[in-house]
């Protein structure tokens, strides 16, 4: 059976799992849970362990081959970041005013603020540094070491980004030796993921069947409507916009990149994490979809921390409908800023589970809505997660072939050749 498969089915078999949980004595269903939970980490601990020094190493190995149009790669990298997170914030806004999700629903006893409690940290971040210094801040980290314990991929990208532009700097001999050590490394490091991805039916099963039941299903009911309008236009922004520029821009079939990439969106799904997903995209992409590797080692991990589609929307949508629910009335210009900081927010974002409440910590502040609202949005954080992290992971994706249509087009000879 192919990988995605085994994927889809674990995760369905995990979803079972959970359900068929509650018909077992507390005992046993704690005892399952206990497992369940520590092979899931066990999973994800080792995903994550290859995902930071693959991103310096494919970094380091993809740029270091590409030939003297770095510049332009970049650019093109960046401008599609910024086109298609605005993108989906607008769409985002479009459907969080034309479903209006806030409105109408009946507040529980004692209002909607009695019943919501945010972590304290979370309310905390909401008067903290502004988004743009905090992103900047994250550019340049006093030690690297921390940097990689802290998972703090923009510092590495940066770091390896420079690494890889003095390389080439390198008289040929050296710059060869060099070209050989690195890309071996990288062939190491993926053949790492490949055995981890091996067992990734059993992680995603364990990983589902632990976050499916800890959801308090009954607690979404009211929160229906947010629910729907966020999947909604997840969904619109990932096949229409995402769509309409792999088959415009990308020339790509949506259907055939859509089964390329099918692993590394149930892993993201399952794991709600693009950074512990972003061994098994880069696999993907090289593998499955056959792009460039100068091409994924620069866009996949500046992705996984500059680009987050799935978020932003969420952001976006989430502030307006706290907005509605509790009687605020945000003008065209109210919204703008929340369009403007749900696209800043994302920049340097870590891609981990639940990272974007403290982003909307930060919104609701900026436009003056009582950052104790939070507190309902963690009923329905998980399965909204899980759905935008895929997003997130599929735009990545989408940018590699972007980048790669307008790189290879661009390039008389395979970038080798300039080795
Ligand atoms: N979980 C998301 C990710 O890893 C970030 C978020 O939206 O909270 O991409």
């Amino acid at each position: 059976m192919p990988l995605h498969r085994q994927i889809l089915l674990a995760l369905i078999l995990g979803i079972a799992l959970a359900i068929g949980l509650h018909w077992v004595d507390a005992a046993l269903q704690a005892q399952v849970l206990f497992v369940t939970s520590l092979v899931g980490t066990l999973f994800l601990n080792a995903l994550k362990a290859v995902a930071i020094p693959l991103v310096v190493v494919t970094l380091i190995s993809g740029v270091g081959g590409l030939d003297q149009r770095l510049g332009r790669l970049g650019s093109i990298t960046m401008s599609y970041y910024i086109g298609s997170t605005l993108l989906a914030v607008l769409t985002g806004l479009l459907i969080a005013n034309l479903l209006t999700p806030g409105l109408g629903i009946t507040p529980p006893d004692g209002g909607w603020l009695a019943n919501s409690v945010v972590p304290a940290h979370l309310v905390a971040a909401s008067s903290d540094t502004s988004p743009w210094t905090a992103a900047l801040l994250l550019l340049v980290p006093s030690n690297l070491f921390a940097a990689a314990s802290d998972g703090n991929l923009l510092a590495l990208i940066v770091f390896a980004l420079l690494f890889a532009l003095a390389l080439r700097t390198l008289p040929n001999a050296q710059r060869q030796l060099q070209r050989q050590f690195w890309d071996g490394l990288h062939h190491i490091l993926l053949t790492v993921t490949l055995w981890v991805l091996k067992v990734a039916p059993i992680g995603v099963l364990a990983l589902v069947c632990t976050s499916a039941s800890q959801m308090g299903w009954a607690a979404l009911k009211p929160l229906a409507m947010l629910m729907f309008s966020v999947l909604l236009a997840l969904l619109m922004h990932a096949t229409v916009n995402l769509g309409f520029i792999l088959w415009r821009v990308a020339r790509v079939r949506l259907r055939d990149h859509a089964s390329a990439m099918s692993p590394a969106l149930w892993m993201a799904f399952s794991s709600a994490s693009s950074s512990a997903t972003l061994p098994v995209t880069l696999r993907c992409l090289h593998d499955r979809a056959g792009v460039d590797k100068g091409v994924t080692g620069l866009t996949v991990p500046l992705g996984t921390s500059m680009n987050m589609d799935g978020t932003a929307l969420y952001e976006c949508v989430a502030v307006l409908f706290l907005a509605q629910l509790l009687g605020f009335d945000l003008s065209l210009a109210e919204q703008l800023i929340v369009v403007a900081l749900s696209l800043a927010t994302t920049l340097g974002m870590a891609g981990i589970p639940s990272a974007s409440l403290v982003a909307i910590a930060v919104i609701l502040d900026r436009v003056g809505l009582p950052p104790e609202a939070l507190g309902l949005l963690l009923i329905t954080d998980r399965p909204l997660d899980m759905a935008r992290t895929a997003v997130n992971v599929w735009s990545d994706s989408v940018a590699a072939r972007v980048v790669e249509r307008f790189y290879i087009s661009d390039t008389p000879q395979d970038s080798e050749a300039n080795a």
